[in-house]
């Protein structure tokens, strides 16, 4: 099995690959090199052709708290997978190149990852914690899971991952986004974000027990089944919706650093979130 400071990879069963977020500690903020070792940890999965579904799970009680702002902005990004180079130019340019590939370039990778994925979430999951759930083709929910966009906190319109009307639809898109409130899993389930929401302490096991709902089908099917359904994002513009999103992002953060001399999201949202009162 490969070997990850901010993960565990794991196959539960041979048919069965599990990856752990295993920043308990901070709450599984996503920092730079999580991402990283997340985007070869999918690909290890992908290559064993034993695996036909993967579940991504979380450590400790909360799945993800979002993006480690501690580390935002941050100077060259080794590795890169995509083709948005360059951590070196001036300007805003350094700083969307980074995003367009972590954050945004990751997120549609992982959405089309050839196998179905089944995240298993637990707690918290704040803002990019939902970047980590929603690329996923299954959401199975402890019933003590609550999901939040708080980036109209900082002054930012939405994750870098703009599929809230998808998730959500358009309705209760709005609502999450522009009041930057926790739904409950419950409220997730009645709009359709989430698959089934069970007893946090069966979570685990109940996640296993939808994974081998896939499992006794033909790997090549489960793949051309995904992907057909993949397709409607095409065809109802979300790529369109996604670019259009994303530099209205960007064009937040710029807004910030011109208005609050160089920092990227709104100073207040930050000092209450150092002093551990993250909205
Ligand atoms: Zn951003």
């Amino acid at each position: 099995m490969p070997d990850f400071d901010n993960l565990i990879y794991e196959k539960p069963e041979t048919e069965i690959a599990r990856i752990w977020l295993n920043r308990p500690e901070a709450r599984n903020a996503q920092n730079t090199q999580l991402l990283y070792e997340l985007n070869s940890a999918y690909d290890e999965a992908m290559n064993d052709h034993d695996v036909k579904v993967v579940i991504l799970a979380a450590k400790g009680p909360h799945f993800s708290s979002g993006h480690d702002l501690r580390e935002i902005p941050i100077g060259a990004t080794e590795d890169r997978v995509g083709t948005w180079n360059g951590d070196d130019w001036e300007g805003s340019e350094a700083f969307y190149c980074r995003e367009k590939e972590i954050y945004e370039g990751f997120c549609r990778r992982w959405r089309d990852l050839a196998k179905p994925t089944i995240a298993s979430v637990q707690g918290k999951v704040i803002a990019g914690g939902l970047m980590l759930v929603w690329p996923c083709d299954f959401v199975i929910a402890g019933d003590d899971a609550t999901f939040q966009d708080n980036t109209m906190f900082m002054g930012i319109p939405g994750v870098e991952y703009f599929a809230h009307a998808w998730e959500l639809g358009i309705r209760k898109a709005k609502e999450f986004l522009l009041t930057g409130q926790a739904i409950t899993a419950e409220e997730a389930l009645a709009a359709g974000m989430v698959n089934k929401v069970v007893e946090s302490d069966n979570l685990e096991e109940a996640t296993l027990a939808f994974a081998r709902l896939l499992t006794d089908k033909p790997s090549f099917a489960l793949k051309l089944g995904k992907d057909a359904i993949n397709a409607t994002y095409h065809a109802q513009g979300f790529e369109n919706v996604q670019r259009a999103a994303f530099n209205a992002h960007h064009l937040a953060h710029t807004h910030s650093r011109l208005k609050y001399e160089g920092s990227f999201i709104d100073p207040t949202f930050m000092e209450s979130f150092s002093k551990g009162k993250n909205k």
